[in-house]
């Protein structure tokens, strides 16, 4: 018997499922986030404790601003920062969250919340054009506060086997308990090519999004189902279906299993590779374990908003050396991108973060953060000659490619005239995300070493589709025909300049996406671990001629369902 998730019942949530797999184990809500803060009764007993979360969040923060501050150049940046910090520094604020926690015996994240709601109110119905930008601070730095109190909550142990049940979360949250031993991830928000999602895959862990209300709905302890193959969670199973549902985990582990020899190639003997996509170090046993033939991107956010900053030069060295070390073949390692949904650095609020200060738009004004970053790179990259290549996120005009030229040969001078050998030819690359490059791919190829595209910013800009919001998730079609017709655009310009063309984004970890970026003529995939045996599965069973087949009629198509029923079609067809 297998129960249906069509509707959400009193003992069932239906989700969508982001990371397949199940997991049976103990609940734990966590509530973050602050946009809706609601008054939590605590005890006499538990006053002090929550005091101190003020005062430990408050000495986090003013060190988190110090250490923006220090490096930044930018004048108006600066002072923002300064702005807050003054924030933080008055001894009002600390009154009366006090007040808040000591007389009405309320929790400390709703103290905060309030005390900065009631002076934005002030603020906002004074009408002041003056106070605006100060209204946005007050805001961003209530946000931050409440995160930063809900993570001493959201720290505490969770068991083992625990499935996580939150609103949203970020990846370093999630990474987090991954390391405590969760087994499974439920979302209310956040699309399936958001940034946590993708790190759910990358480490296995079952996922559902889109579960509504599922932090009001479960309690935290009580035994649940995730069932992230049928899109649902279980609520109070009988033992019955606890029974069924150990059954069907047990054969579920038994499939998971590398089916390769490190050697890919169609089914009439083209070679094809598949790389694996990692952020984090816990990711690393995945990758041997799926045999990927080496890292295709490399995100390295993690080293700035990890729990354990790691911006310094050696301690950025380290983290490259892990993933060469630990991994054969070839390292893409991206600049940082920050910005988008990856911006605890931004320092105040952008209307349009995704259209914003983002990528490299951000690092060729962070020269300090980015030269940082170059010689780490490219000190290894000299240690691994032949192994490193540099990706640039972001790239939306020609010029942007000239300026983070000159940065590198900058950077490689200086190294090299301080004795540290380099790589002189080190392959520097642009990711393709925004439609532009795609449109005049030829002349961004003609001035880099190859092109990765990112599938999953090309569809948010191409479908203007926020690739986190769960409200129009429906519309997040990564093989849409128009984002297919771009790519293939993207690969005739690449041809034209004989550069070669990668994909990273989630599409190369999709079926139907993969075997149109073969038929494309696109030979590298880099996708998370796990998403190897299947993908490798599909393209090994095949001709050439397949994929090319199923591609030119992809690009003609109206729309992503009839692509999924000629696709279904097609698999039938070709995989006799
Ligand atoms: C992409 O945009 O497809 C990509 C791989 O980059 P990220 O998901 O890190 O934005
Ligand atoms: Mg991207």
């Amino acid at each position: 018997m297998s129960i249906s998730f069509d509707e959400n019942t009193e003992n069932t949530i239906k989700g969508r499922s982001a990371a397949h797999g199940i997991s049976i184990g103990p609940a734990v809500v966590i509530k973050s986030g602050s946009k809706e803060i609601s008054p939590k009764a605590i005890s006499e007993s538990e006053i002090d404790s929550h005091k101190k979360k003020f005062c430990s969040a408050r000495d986090l923060l003013t060190q988190e601003l110090q250490k923006m501050a220090v490096g930044l150049e930018d004048k108006s940046t600066s002072e923002i920062i300064e702005a807050q910090q003054q924030i933080i520094k008055d001894p009002s604020i600390q009154k009366l969250v006090f007040e808040i926690i000591d007389e009405k015996h309320l929790s400390v994240d709703f103290a905060v919340y309030e005390t900065f709601s009631s002076f934005i109110e002030q603020l906002k119905e004074s009408g002041s054009e003056l106070f605006s930008q100060r209204i946005i601070d007050l805001e961003d730095i209530r946000d931050r506060y409440v995160s930063k109190v809900c993570d001493y909550i959201s720290e505490l142990k969770i068991p083992e086997g625990a499935i996580i049940i939150a609103s949203k979360i970020s990846p370093t949250e999630l990474v987090n308990y991954y390391e405590q031993g969760a087994a499974g991830l439920v979302l209310e928000k956040g699309g399936i090519t958001s940034h946590a999602v993708i790190i759910a895959k990358s480490l296995s862990i079952p996922c559902l999004i889109n579960a509504d209300k599922a932090t009001r709905r479960v309690l935290s302890q009580g035994t649940i189902i995730l069932d992230a193959e049928n899109g649902g969670l279980i609520l109070d199973p009988t033992d019955k279906v606890l029974k069924e549902y150990a059954e069907k985990l047990k054969g579920a582990k038994v499939a998971i299993k590398a089916d390769n020899n490190g050697c890919f190639e169609t089914k009439d003997g083209h070679p094809f590779k598949l790389l694996a996509n990692v952020e984090f170090e816990a990711e690393l046993p995945r990758v041997s374990e799926k045999n990927a033939q080496g890292i295709g991107l490399l995100r390295t956010e993690s080293l700035l908003f990890g729990k354990k900053l790691r911006k310094e030069v050696a301690e950025q060295e380290a983290f490259y050396t892990a993933m060469l070390e630990n991994v054969e073949g070839p390292v893409t390692i991206r600049l940082f991108d920050i910005g988008g949904d990856k911006n605890a650095r931004r320092p105040y609020k952008e209307a349009n973060p995704f259209l914003g200060w983002r990528g490299i738009r951000l690092l060729l004004d962070e020269k300090k953060l980015l030269r940082s970053q170059l010689k780490a790179i490219l000190t290894i990259a000299g240690k691994y000659p032949g192994r490193v290549k540099l990706l640039i996120p972001m790239i939306s005009v020609v010029d942007e490619i000239d300026l983070i030229r000159s940065e590198i040969e900058r950077m490689q001078g200086a190294l090299l005239s301080s004795g540290v050998s380099i790589d002189e030819n080190l392959p520097i690359g642009i990711m393709v995300e925004v439609p532009s490059v795609a449109l005049s791919a030829y002349h961004f190829a003609k001035k880099v070493d190859f092109l990765s595209i990112g599938s999953n910013d090309l569809t948010q800009y191409t479908l203007a589709v926020d690739r986190g919001n769960e409200k129009i998730h429906r519309l997040f079609q990564h093989y849409h025909p128009a984002v297919l017709k771009l790519i293939e655009m993207t690969v005739r310009g690449a041809n034209k300049a004989d550069v070669n063309v990668s994909v990273c984004g989630e599409l190369a970890g999709d079926e139907i996406g993969a075997a149109c970026l073969m038929g494309f003529g696109i030979r590298e995939l880099s996708m998370v671990p796990n998403s190897l045996p299947g993908i490798h599965d599909l393209l090994s069973s095949r001709d050439k001629k397949d994929f090319e087949e199923l591609a030119k009629k992809a690009v003609d198509l109206p729309s992503s369902e009839e692509l999924e029923e000629y696709f279904r079609e097609w698999k039938d067809r070709t995989g006799q």
